[in-house]
């Protein structure tokens, strides 16, 4: 697939409609966005696809009017190592119903949670998730649709998606790249979570990808409680020990371009707080 890369600054969003504003559509969404001066939003489907074609035409006008760039979160109920092929067949399914909404309103990106291990070897499932999303890639290149399929960097032991993983499946697959949410990855390792430990993830990127995919970005971000077995749940920033002010500094200096969405439970707030720290540096 060829797409166009424009050389861009980093956007700022949230994972869904900012918080007070729930109850609203879409579209309402998009002016929230606009009018708290942020310039992303991701349209979450995480229990499902429930946006018709209309409405999501309707979206990508109102997008379109105010400049707000739109992503997408396919369902939670995904599983591309999962044992019944039905149920392997669904979880391709409600990843390509993702990307075709997602197109429609002229969303870049479709983010998802690819797969558990389950007993078997991480080689296996790396194996399983990368044939099913060549299938998925294949269908949708028949129907001329074209986003980024992002695979994200899971938070927790029993979750696919290392940083490794999603890597290795964006470099092996066209039109996969990465979902880095930096919380995560943190929640998972007890680590990542400096100033030189972020600017090493950015150079991994660039050397297994190439400058273009830290042109392109998709970040996820907020703050994050953990465990022995990673991720336990999401928190507001200022409650966590995620040292997001040098996460943000790390993306400042090494010129990462692209969207952050942010999923801290306050949504907006921090999202504008992330966006005020990096427009000062
Ligand atoms: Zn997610």
């Amino acid at each position: 697939m060829i797409r166009v890369t424009i050389k861009e600054n980093l956007l700022f969003g949230t994972a869904g409609i900012p918080s007070p504003y729930k109850v609203l559509t879409t579209q309402d969404g998009i002016e929230r966005i606009h009018e708290l001066g942020l310039g992303c939003m991701e349209v979450e489907f995480v229990k499902g696809v429930n946006m018709t074609p209309p409405t999501a035409r309707d979206v990508g006008k109102a997008a379109t009017k105010r400049g707000i760039r739109l992503s997408a979160h396919a369902p939670y109920f995904i599983n591309l190592n999962a044992q019944e092929p039905g149920k392997l067949a669904a979880s391709r399914e409600r990843i390509i119903q993702t990307a075709r909404i997602t197109a429609l309103f002229s969303g870049g990106s479709v983010v998802f949670h690819p797969a558990y291990y389950l007993k078997d070897d991480p080689s296996q499932v790396y194996a399983s998730v990368k044939s099913n999303l060549e299938q998925i890639v294949t269908k949708l290149k028949t129907e001329g649709i074209r986003v980024w399929l992002r695979p994200e960097v899971m938070g927790k032991d029993s979750q696919f998606g290392t940083l490794d993983e999603v890597l290795q499946l964006s470099a092996e697959v066209d039109g996969v790249a990465p979902a880095l949410d930096f919380a995560h990855w943190h929640a998972r390792t007890g680590k990542a979570n400096s100033y030189n430990e972020f600017i090493a993830i950015l150079k991994k990127i660039e050397s297994k990808l190439g400058r273009k995919a830290l042109d392109t970005m998709h970040i996820h971000l907020s703050g994050i409680s953990y465990g022995p077995k990673g991720e336990n749940k999401h928190l507001d920033l200022d409650e966590s020990d995620f040292k997001y002010e040098e996460l943000i500094r790390a993306l400042k200096d090494y010129k990462v371009a692209g969207a952050l969405i942010c999923e801290s439970p306050n949504l907006e707030k921090d999202a504008q707080l992330l966006q005020q720290i990096y427009r000062k540096l």
